[in-house]
């Protein structure tokens, strides 16, 4: 089969023939028909996330069942799917409970072994992890909830239990934060959008934010988003992940808010100072959001497919698998708010 693939980190990967993968015992081949690119596989390719080498990157994918192996009961070839960047092991507590999100035996395609930048790729566990594609959706569609807005939509509702007419703070519109703008606007809340990019703060207002704010025309971001929502927003997401917009996202808050770290802390950046004695004495709830498990999938689709949500409308480029190592090496200069890249395979 054909797969995009590097042997070295920061080598242009490019299109080869390489062996199919096995089916695993417990899980099924997807021909993959549509792949997200993503900035988790540009972080795989320069090395700051070490996967195995040589590599497939590849995690938001949808296609159809191809191979089935003996112990899966739920699925048949055939069957259109999509799949979330978390793979839970299905046999664990927390998979029994459907949070496969947070499984300590997770498998991550693109990550833990070859990715969908490829014609088949092989899911562990299907049972678990395979989430039925409706008809009205289409697969580049689907590759396009990745893992931006199927995380924006889980740490929105779940974490966030955003309700209509309450106010929504977005910390950073890239792939994710513009996600959460969307949503939150189609859930009925008020948003405010910050980002230092005015382009991105453009497209934040087009996609449904009431309020936006240049974060580098203020000294306290925080300060100035509770001036704008009288008195600080219900939900706030930090969707870039740095210290400032996580320190500023709390900051944001209005007593009894909800701040979601979505956006990765990583390294150096993973103790931010955060005002606890706000959290203390204003009862705000913090809490990290972590893609979302299959079994949540059901009304984010059913929103997608009446057209209530149009995760369409973010996508930038579709391209062909043999301009996918292109697209990822692109990456070295991110253009903000050009929206993603799918790859398509006919
Ligand atoms: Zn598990
Ligand atoms: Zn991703």
């Amino acid at each position: 089969m054909s797969a995009v693939v590097f042997d070295e980190y920061g080598e242009l990967p490019r299109l080869r023939e390489v062996a199919e993968p096995p089916c695993p015992e417990d899980g099924v081949l997807v021909r993959v028909r549509a792949t997200g690119v993503c900035r988790s596989d540009w972080h795989a390719w320069r090395g700051h996330d070490p996967v195995a080498l040589p590599h497939v990157p590849g995690h938001e994918l949808a296609g159809v069942v191809h191979a089935v192996g003996p112990s899966v009961s739920r699925w048949r070839p055939g069957d259109r799917v999509t799949v979330p960047f978390v793979c839970g092991c299905g046999r664990c507590e927390l998979c029994r409970e459907g949070e496969a999100q947070v499984c300590a035996d997770q498998t991550q395609p693109g990550f833990t072994g070859p990715g969908s930048f490829a014609e088949l790729v092989a899911i562990h566990a299907a049972d678990t992890n395979l989430v039925t594609l409706p008809r009205d959706v289409d697969f580049v569609t689907a590759a396009s909830l990745g893992c931006r807005f199927a995380t924006a939509y889980r740490a929105l509702t779940a974490h966030g239990r955003l309700g209509a007419g309450q106010w929504l703070a977005v910390h950073g519109c890239g792939g994710v934060g513009l996600s959460a703008v969307m949503i939150g606007a189609a859930l009925g809340a008020r948003v405010i959008a910050t980002d230092v990019n005015p382009a991105a703060l453009a497209r934040a207002r087009e996609l449904g934010a009431e309020g936006s704010l240049d974060a580098s025309a203020v000294t306290a971001v925080g300060e100035a988003v509770r001036a704008a929502t009288g008195g600080g927003a219900h939900v706030s997401l930090d969707a870039l992940g740095s210290p400032a917009t996580a320190v500023a996202s709390v900051e944001s808050l209005r007593r009894r808010g909800r701040h979601v770290q979505v956006g990765l802390l990583l390294g150096s950046h993973s103790t931010p100072p955060l005002p606890m004695d706000r959290v203390v004495a204003q009862e705000l709830e913090i809490y990290g959001s972590h893609g979302m498990a299959a079994v949540d999938y059901a009304p984010l689709l059913e929103l997608v497919a009446a057209g209530a949500l149009r995760p369409d409308l973010l996508v930038g480029n579709v391209i062909g698998l043999g301009e996918a190592g292109a697209a990822l090496a692109a990456m070295d200069h991110p253009a903000q708010a050009v929206g993603m890249t799918v790859v398509e395979i006919p």
